[in-house]
């Protein structure tokens, strides 16, 4: 079989199928850290206020979103109620104009005026407009006197001076004069708008007026069916500012000026447009929606109540906002249910791990941590080729110490002399464990004998300094044996001998009289006895 060899195009793409593998670890990594911290309390804590914060933030845009189309859905109806009043009214006002001009055009006429007066009369007014709402028209000269009336009962009737010119032509000397609101003729508890026209003869000169009126019913009739809501209001201004109109009922203010009320200028403002304003009639908060009427001084306004604009939002934002209220009780409480649990089990496995690698007398490492530390410590050393040693310790006489003592004593003994060996670990691998009974032991990585030593007579010292009485003891105190073991030892070869040698020491130790450090290989023993 021939073996190809490797071309560098083979070694690129090895390299890149290993960085790709790096990578996918890496992110492996990434995504195990990531759940590892969000199924603490901490991250489902987070989790359900981003969530919370999430939910919140849509249903407030939604509702937000909502509140613009509900102004946009009045200010839509507003205009086309603003438009059908327009046609409306330009519709009614130019027939009333029409006959206006027909009169005008009669009255011009030399030939229909030298008539008798009752056939003038009929000549003149057969085309007036007879709608309900419209007045009787009369026809005035230059100098005010009346000529002739449709309505030969109202002749003699007191009626509104119209504004006249220096010359006395009605001020729209070409077009349609629309006078303010006066008491009507027909019936003086009401108002009516005085409509007129200049009567000129085919040469220019100015002969008279033809005058009629539009009830103000007319406008009550018309805006009356209107649904504009609660509180809402149709308004018809001259563009002086004289009230025409106004719904609510205002009979009182029909006729007044409101050229100075903010509301007035606002609607001044442009042939159309809308804007929220409240008018210090009545102090009601409304949205404007106006229109000028081409051709015809008025302005026509349509203004639902603010609040009935945003009624319907109102309502629905309610339930909203009760609906979240009650789901983030809900969500906080199930939440917090759940975190307590997690803690709580959290805590129940902390402890287990602890009961499962510790003493729970000495609060030490136990023998099964002990195994794991020795066989890792081991590999290390060997593998960085750095010594390790073991201590062996054990209480001495503990036996007669509990015989006289008791066992309680016993137990806050031995927890003493537990304490002491740990604080005599400098280093952060040190380990310090209980092997059982009354013995302990300590591992030292990367000591060597002479530290062993030194280490194993400091934690001697500490004990005896603990002064714990004994009276069966040599010294009348509770000490320690210690047995030393290290890797620079030639027959140390595994972790196994190494804690035999360190068990032989402690013999030794014993041997030689207790309170004694012992030392492999040499067994060179110190004792304080
Ligand atoms: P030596 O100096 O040779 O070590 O003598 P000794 O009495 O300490 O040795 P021995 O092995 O005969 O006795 C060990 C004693 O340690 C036996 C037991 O009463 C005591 N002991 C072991 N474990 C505990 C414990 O958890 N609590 C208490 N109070 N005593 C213990
Ligand atoms: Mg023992
Ligand atoms: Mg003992």
């Amino acid at each position: 079989m021939v073996k190809r060899k490797g071309t560098p195009h083979d070694a690129a793409a090895s390299n890149l199928r290993g960085q790709k593998t790096q990578s996918a670890q890496a992110f492996r990594q990434i995504l195990k850290v990531i759940a590892r911290n969000m199924v603490s309390p901490a991250g489902i804590l987070g989790c359900s206020i981003v969530l919370w914060l999430a939910t919140l933030s849509i249903g407030t845009a939604m509702l937000m979103t909502s509140r613009t189309d509900a102004f946009n859905h009045a200010l839509r109806n507003s205009r086309n109620l603003t438009l059908v009043l327009e046609r409306d009214i330009e519709r009614s006002i130019d027939l009333y104009d029409l006959s206006l001009r027909a009169v005008s055009d009669g009255a011009a006429d030399s030939q229909v005026m030298a008539l008798p007066a009752n056939l003038r009369d009929r000549v003149l007014f057969d085309r007036a407009a007879t709608a309900h709402y419209m007045g009787p028209m009369t026809i005035s000269a230059g100098n005010g006197t009346l000529i002739a009336t449709s309505d030969p009962r109202s002749a003699g009737r007191e009626r509104a001076a119209p504004d006249l010119n220096a010359a006395g032509h009605l001020m729209t000397p070409d077009g349609l004069y629309i006078g303010r609101p006066v008491h009507s003729s027909a019936n003086p508890a009401q108002f009516a708008i005085p409509l007129g026209r200049s009567i000129y003869r085919p040469d220019g000169k100015f002969l008279g007026t033809v005058m009629g009126s539009l009830s103000m019913e007319y406008f009550r009739e018309l805006t009356n069916g209107l649904s504009i809501g609660e509180r809402g209001s149709v308004i018809v201004f001259e563009t002086d500012g004289t009230l025409i109109s106004r719904l609510p009922d205002s009979s009182e203010n029909i006729g007044r000026n409101f050229a100075q009320s903010p509301i007035f200028r606002r609607l001044m403002t442009g042939t159309e447009g809308h804007f929220v304003g409240t008018p210090n009639l009545d102090g009601v908060r409304r949205l404007y929606v106006y229109k000028r009427l081409p051709d015809l001084p008025l302005i026509v306004a349509v203004a639902p109540a603010m609040s009935t604009v945003y009624a319907e939002w109102w309502a629905r934002a309610t339930w909203f906002g009760a609906l979240i209220l009650a789901f983030t009780a809900i969500k906080a409480a199930g939440t917090w249910l759940f975190v307590r649990e997690l803690r709580r089990r959290q805590r129940a496995e902390a402890s287990l791990e602890r009961m499962a690698h510790h003493d729970p007398l000495t609060g030490l490492e136990n023998r099964a941590t002990f195994d794991d530390v020795l066989a890792r410590e081991w590999k290390c050393a060997r593998r960085n080729e750095k010594p390790l040693s073991l201590l062996f310790i054990d209480i001495d006489r503990f036996k007669s110490y509990n015989d006289q003592y008791g066992h309680q004593a016993g137990d806050v003994a031995l927890k003493s002399v537990a304490t002491r060996i740990a604080a005599c670990l400098d280093r952060p691998g040190d380990h310090a464990a209980r092997y059982g009974g009354e013995e302990f032991i300590v591992v030292l990585p990367d000591t060597d004998t002479r530290g062993a030593a030194l280490m194993a007579e400091k934690i001697r010292s500490a004990v005896f300094n603990l002064q714990i009485e004994h009276r069966q003891a040599p010294l009348q105190m509770l000490t320690v044996s210690i047995g030393v073991s290290t890797t620079a030892v030639d027959r140390v070869t595994d972790a196994s001998t190494l804690l035999k040698t360190a068990d032989m020491a402690l013999y030794e130790a014993k041997r030689l009289g207790r309170n004694c450090v012992s030392i492999v290989p040499q067994l060179d023993t110190e004792c304080a006895a």
